[in-house]
């Protein structure tokens, strides 16, 4: 989390929001605190409540239940033009017979600016989003990449507290989608303005966020930086969500020393137990596994499995395999550059240690 100094953004508060449809929950009780000035994303499978959010706090969906503050105000009942809130969709939605500098300016008529005032807010917004020379263009003149810059320029002219944005560059290429995550942050630093960012890739949301909220199925499972979500996810779901992970299951046996998993004769061990009934498993970080050829002499670490490669994966700095076990489930290892490699059928031993498992309760809906 990182506030800005002045702190010109507005806080947002979602507590037990619930959405329904029908009898079907698109949100089921969600509570949610975004600081003033806070990058937030919403991050979660398709379906799983994102836009939902969004569009609750924009105004353009009545909650079903539950309160709704921004800027410590209660907004429920109030129209989505009357909550001075930016907004840029996946699809530039730019109106096609006006120039660029119309459409940025746009909603500083709707607001009765004048027209001096208009013109230098709008220069200073374009320049913001590094698209000041393209002022006398219209839409279909620019490209996809660019439009979203203009787009994102209409939503800050007037200077919002909060701005909300719905998978902003799903629609762009690799490259360009990187780029724009940068400048997306740079902006953000620059304005002081609360973001609230919803997509479903998780290494966008690991680039861009203070925090990020995990959503499954119209609740969240956990809020946290990146860091938290990946070293101390609180569920499976999150611990596989967030970055590659391993989950090993098998037959448990806890007692005062830890717990123990049997998986398909091989038995590994790690130095903690899961409090209640729950079905443990354990689940692991490429970087916390060591791969090597079976009976290497140095391996390290206390856990061993054996497996075979079924992938393997050139990554330029290193390489990626994915590990056939022996219970038929997969492991992800990472190996670096200087290590060895393995051609896949290989046969292969992973190593490692009981502390860097997660025990996690066997939660069914992470598959
Ligand atoms: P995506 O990444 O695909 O946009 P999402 O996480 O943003 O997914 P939402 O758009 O918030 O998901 O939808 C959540 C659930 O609510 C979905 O199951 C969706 O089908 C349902 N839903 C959304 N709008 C309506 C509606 N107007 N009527 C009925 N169901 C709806």
């Amino acid at each position: 989390m990182n506030p800005r100094p002045d702190n010109r953004g507005a806080a947002i508060d979602l507590e037990s929001v619930t959405k329904a449809y029908g009898t079907f929950k698109a949100l089921d009780g969600v509570s949610l605190r975004i600081e003033p000035g806070e990058f937030m994303t919403l991050l979660g499978p398709s379906g799983s409540g994102k836009t939902t959010t969004l569009n609750v706090v924009a105004g353009f969906t009545d909650v079903t239940s539950g309160k709704l503050l921004v800027g410590g105000k209660s907004v429920v009942g109030v129209p989505a033009h009357k909550r001075n809130i930016g907004v840029v969709f996946q699809h530039y939605a730019l109106f096609p017979h006006m120039t660029v500098g119309r459409n940025v300016a746009y909603p500083l008529t709707l607001r009765g600016i004048d027209q001096g005032k208009r013109k230098a807010r709008m220069a200073e917004a374009l320049d913001m989003v590094k698209m000041g020379d393209f002022a006398h263009r219209y839409p279909s003149e620019l490209s996809g990449g660019q439009q979203q810059r203009v787009a994102l320029a209409r939503a800050i002219v007037f200077d919002p507290p909060l701005l909300l944005m719905d998978e902003p560059l799903g629609a762009l290429d690799k490259k360009l989608r990187e780029w724009l995550q940068l400048e997306i942050k740079r902006i953000h630093r620059e304005l002081g303005t609360t973001f609230v960012y919803v997509t479903h890739d998780q290494e966008e949301a690991l680039v861009l966020s203070d925090r990020i909220a995990v959503f499954n199925r119209g609740r969240i499972e956990q809020v946290g930086t990146g860091r938290q979500l990946y070293d101390e996810p609180a569920t499976l779901f999150v611990g596989r969500f967030i970055g590659d992970s391993t989950v090993l299951r098998g037959e448990a046996k806890s007692d005062g020393t830890g717990t123990a998993l049997s998986i398909a004769g091989e038995t590994v061990t790690a130095p903690r137990r899961l409090a209640g009934e729950a079905n443990p498993v354990m689940l692991l970080r490429p970087e916390k596994l060591t791969i090597r050829r079976p009976g290497h002499a140095t391996a390290a670490g206390a856990n061993r499995l054996s497996g075979t490669i079924a992938e393997a994966i050139y990554l330029g700095s290193g390489s990626k395999y994915e590990v056939k076990l022996a219970d038929g489930s997969t492991a992800i290892v990472r190996s670096p550059l200087t290590g060895e490699s393995f051609g896949l059928g290989e046969k292969v031993e992973l190593r490692f240690d009981g502390a860097d498992a997660k025990l996690l309760p066997d939660d069914s809906t992470a598959d």
